[in-house]
This record gives C-alpha cells, sequence and structure tokens, in this order.
C-alpha cells in the first residue's frame, strides 16, 4: 500500500502517471506534444527544492494587422504564443491546479521564459520556467469516485482537496504567501 502522505510518494505518483515522459531533442514535452514548463519549490533547510512540471495549453495567434490591401503583402505574418492555461501541482498537497491566461475570464498573466531553460535534476531534460502574475490559490474542489464494495454498487462523492495554500511563481521560482507577504 502506497502513503500518499508521504512527499516523495506524491511526487512519483505524478512522475508515473504518465506512461513515460514525452521528448523533443532535450525539450521535455507533454503527451500533446507540448512543451512543459517547471518551477522548484523548496524551503530553505531541505537540501534540494523540488522539481515541478507545468503543463501549458498554447495557441498561436496573429499579432499583426491583417490587412486586405497591398502594404502588408511583403511582410511575413507575424504569430504570437498566447499562454491559455497552465496546469500545475499544489506544491504543498499536490492537488491539481489550473490557472488561466489572461485571455480568460479572470484569468492570469501567464509568462513562459523561454530564454530560461533549466535542466532537470530528475530526468535531464530542458523545461522554460514559469512566471503567474497574482497570486495562486488552493481552492481546488475535487469529485471521488468511492467505490463501497458488494452490492453498494459505486458512489459518488463530494471531496474538498484544498489546502488553503496561497503562492506565488516568479521565473521557475515557488513561494509562499503569508499574510499579504511573499516568504522568500
Ligand atoms: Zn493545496
Amino acid at each position: 500500500m502506497t502513503d500518499f502522505t508521504k512527499f516523495e510518494n506524491q511526487f512519483q505518483k505524478h512522475s508515473v502517471g504518465k506512461s513515460q515522459q514525452n521528448r523533443k531533442g532535450q525539450m521535455a514535452v507533454n503527451d500533446f506534444g507540448r512543451p512543459e514548463a517547471m518551477f522548484v519549490y523548496g524551503k530553505a533547510q531541505d537540501a534540494a527544492p523540488t522539481e515541478f512540471t507545468v503543463d501549458i495549453d498554447m495557441a498561436e495567434v496573429r499579432t499583426d494587422q491583417v490587412s486586405n490591401g497591398r502594404e502588408g503583402m511583403y511582410q511575413p505574418a507575424t504569430y504570437d504564443v498566447d499562454i491559455v492555461g497552465a496546469q500545475l501541482l499544489c506544491p504543498r498537497c499536490y492537488s491539481a491546479l489550473y490557472v488561466k491566461g489572461k485571455n480568460m475570464p479572470n484569468g492570469k498573466d501567464i509568462t513562459v521564459h523561454w530564454d530560461e531553460m533549466v535542466q532537470s535534476e530528475n530526468d535531464g531534460l530542458f523545461r522554460p520556467t514559469i512566471s503567474v502574475d497574482g497570486v495562486l490559490k488552493c481552492d481546488y474542489y475535487d469529485y471521488e469516485i468511492i467505490s463501497s464494495g458488494a452490492g453498494g454498487g459505486g458512489q459518488s462523492s463530494g471531496m474538498s482537496m484544498r489546502c488553503g495554500w496561497q503562492g506565488g511563481v516568479i521565473r521557475g521560482k515557488m513561494f509562499d504567501h503569508k499574510g499579504g507577504l511573499i516568504l522568500k
């Protein structure tokens, strides 16, 4: 029986949840072939901070003016990558948190630092760091199917997974927020 209350097992659980780590060259990508970002989280007394991977939802958007006239015909279309959202784990309780990008209702400004690739201590692959503007909160509410055994069938039960953690991530470093202060 795996003890999921243990720190190491929780991290393992996330890692082995994927059948295997997908990669493109030295880049870590998710199951959809898109790059993963990463952040680290750890207290000062920890020997090494824990690495967390982040799944990024992206969409290519045209940022230049679409022109019907001749003036635009010699210029290549300019595309930018819009970060639609990011899926990460609460660094305290490991619940899945989904952060919506700034173009979504109540979204946050998510920045992927493609120029700051970090090599993982775990798998040796490279991932860009990530910043999220504003406060992240662990207020995820999950529903688990609880099997009640023979004859009883399955029972759906609401189960709060929230731990109330608040923090922020800046350039790949996750911080706790307490009383409005950022503890580094
Ligand atoms: Zn949490």
